[in-house]
């Protein structure tokens, strides 16, 4: 009995810390959802997780791709602007053929050179680092905490979990939200949502770094086309891909041509 009586007492707790949390605009598609974290922790938790994988992953030295990487990040993260205080934009390539690209919460982003072989020209660069950073603002990391904090309030065990989480343990459950971040399963797998979203967003850094938003579409059809041909690439895997995106991602891309030639006389 007793023990039932503080378990309601700690759902009731947890409800109301929910209640009170913090709600999250999205400044590009105006989706709101709860994040729970605050920017500075997710930064802080990104940096960490972010030097972590430097030091198990192979940094790339070849002066033509990070060349490649700085100069379309660096555009895309000047199309971001300030929507995110306090981003430190970050753009690391990493030595491995997988076909595989990664954000971590506060700006930091990770192109394998196996992917960078697939883009031919900038313009599909731009797009899957657009969508990267999509995830980034979107603050999709926050907001994973955020549900894996809800669904641990189902059992007694996630109770007092969330109330830890709101202790010194936050760091603790990130990781247990992102799988594992100091090993191999820092690449998260989003939901649709998550993803659609950062495609949309993606499209609109794109354009407004004066890259070809269409892009997006040969991207997704490269990486189609890659899986047949090899083994299952990562990024495929971890952001579900369909005919369905392709096609979304093909409708939603003229939207975006405008802003594109606007922009793209900036950086001739
Ligand atoms: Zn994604």
């Amino acid at each position: 009995m007793n023990l039932i009586r503080r378990y309601c007492l700690r759902s009731v707790t947890a409800l109301l810390l929910l209640a009170s949390a913090g709600c999250y605009t999205n400044p590009v598609t105006g989706r709101q959802y709860a994040v729970l974290t605050s920017v500075g922790e997710e930064q802080q938790l990104g940096a960490q997780a972010f030097a972590e994988v430097k030091k198990t992953e192979k940094i790339s030295r070849d002066p033509a791709v990070n060349a490649r990487v700085q100069q379309v990040g660096k555009r895309i993260a000047a199309a971001v602007g300030n929507q995110l205080s306090g981003a430190q934009w970050e753009f690391v390539v990493f030595e491995s053929p997988e076909l595989n690209a990664f954000a971590l919460p506060g700006g930091k982003v990770g192109v394998y050179t196996g992917l960078m072989e697939l883009l031919d020209v900038d313009d599909e660069l731009a797009s899957v680092i657009g969508h990267e950073v999509g995830h980034v603002v979107a603050r999709h990391g926050g907001k994973r905490m955020t549900e894996a904090t809800l669904v641990g309030l189902v059992g007694a065990a996630g109770a007092i979990a969330v109330d830890r989480k709101y202790g010194s343990q936050k760091s603790e459950l990130f990781l247990l939200a992102y799988g594992g971040l100091s090993t191999v399963g820092y690449v998260l797998p989003h939901s649709r949502g998550d993803e659609s979203e950062a495609d949309l967003m993606g499209l609109q850094y794109a354009a407004a770094a004066g890259y070809d938003p269409a892009a997006a579409v040969r991207v997704w059809q490269k990486m189609a086309q890659a899986a047949g041909m090899r083994k299952m690439p990562v990024w495929l895997s971890t952001h579900p891909s369909k005919s369905q995106r392709i096609a979304a991602l093909r409708e939603a891309a003229p939207r975006f041509h405008a802003l594109y030639l606007a922009n793209r006389q900036r950086y001739e």
